[in-house]
């Protein structure tokens, strides 16, 4: 980024909206993708680090509100009642110095096909607060996510806040990488509804890595609905997964393989998002 003329760290959202309203800027969050950019365009950094509100994770009646600049370490620690599979896709990134530096909102906006944090809040059914200067739109992650968010972003739009609705209260996620510090070969979460009969009243379901973008499976998410846990549903909606689903080309694997881990760790997110119901704050 050999042009860039201004670092600025604001200390409110308006100037922040002020400074990203101007010609050639960029917002940086955590900095992880920033920091290797070479993109001679840019030339003016908004940093968001210096606004206290975006990095707040707070409780509302029936959902949790994070602040863009939250990260996964502070996912970690926090004791606000976040799912579960939110917890698990926080840990599942990287290892701690690059945990203590990626937010929320650069992960959705970043948004390639091994982010790990889509995924889950494609299956807690978020909606994503954007800002421009004097103008802010509410969009479901589902929506955001139709094609890759950099093209839902308009220049000056920065990503403000996530709300998590608590109606699904037991979730699972799993990452499945060759080591723990790897990119994701394939990312799986699930969250659930259970009726007082231990039904399933409603399910969602996301996926992401073997696919060019992170998405919802809604043919397993139908599937599930209204059934009870077994053996022969999950079999089913494991087959289900793969069924019309594009998978994307990875040097590391075959199609073969790919196509099988969909099937394995689909049956297994749901098995355990099901399971956790009742442990789970
Ligand atoms: C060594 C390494 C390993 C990694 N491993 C993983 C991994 O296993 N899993 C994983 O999920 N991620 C991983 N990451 C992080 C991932 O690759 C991205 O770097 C990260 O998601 C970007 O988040 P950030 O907060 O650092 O954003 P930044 O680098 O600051 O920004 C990234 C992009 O998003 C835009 N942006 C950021 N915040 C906002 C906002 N609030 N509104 C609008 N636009 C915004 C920026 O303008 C920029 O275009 C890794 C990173 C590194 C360096």
């Amino acid at each position: 980024m050999k042009n860039v003329e201004a670092f600025i760290r604001p200390d409110t959202i308006e100037e922040v909206l002020e400074n990203m309203a101007l010609p050639g800027s960029l917002a940086v969050a955590g900095g992880t993708t920033v920091a290797l950019s070479k993109d001679p365009a840019v030339l003016r950094i908004v940093d968001l680090s210096g606004v206290p509100s975006l990095k707040r994770i707070e409780t509302e009646a029936d959902k949790i509100v994070l602040g863009a600049m939250v990260t996964m370490t502070d996912l970690l620690l926090t004791e606000a009642p976040i799912p579960l599979c939110l917890r698990q896709a926080a840990r599942a990134v990287s290892s701690t110095p690059i945990r203590n530096m990626v937010t929320v909102g650069g992960e959705i906006a970043r948004g390639v096909y091994w982010t790990d944090l889509p995924v889950p809040l494609l299956a807690l059914d978020a909606t994503v607060k954007i800002c421009a200067k004097g103008s802010s739109r509410l969009i479901s992650m589902r929506d955001l996510y139709q094609e890759h968010p950099s093209k839902n972003l308009a220049a000056g739009e920065v990503i403000t806040k996530i709300y998590i609705p608590m109606t699904h209260h037991s979730s699972a996620f799993i990452k499945f990488a060759k080591t723990e510090v790897d990119y994701a070969m394939l990312n799986v979460a699930a969250s659930v509804h259970l009726s007082a009969e231990g039904l399933i009243e409603h399910a969602l379901v996301a996926i992401g890595a073997v696919t060019p973008l992170a998405q919802r499976l809604a043919a397993v998410e139908e599937a599930l609905r209204g059934q009870r846990l077994s053996e022969d549903l999950l079999r089913s909606v494991g087959t289900l997964a793969v069924q019309g689903l594009k998978l994307r080309k990875d040097f590391r694997v075959s199609s073969e393989y790919q196509s099988e881990m969909v099937t394995v760790h689909v049956a297994r997110v749901i098995e355990q998002a099901v399971n956790n119901a009742g442990e789970q704050k």
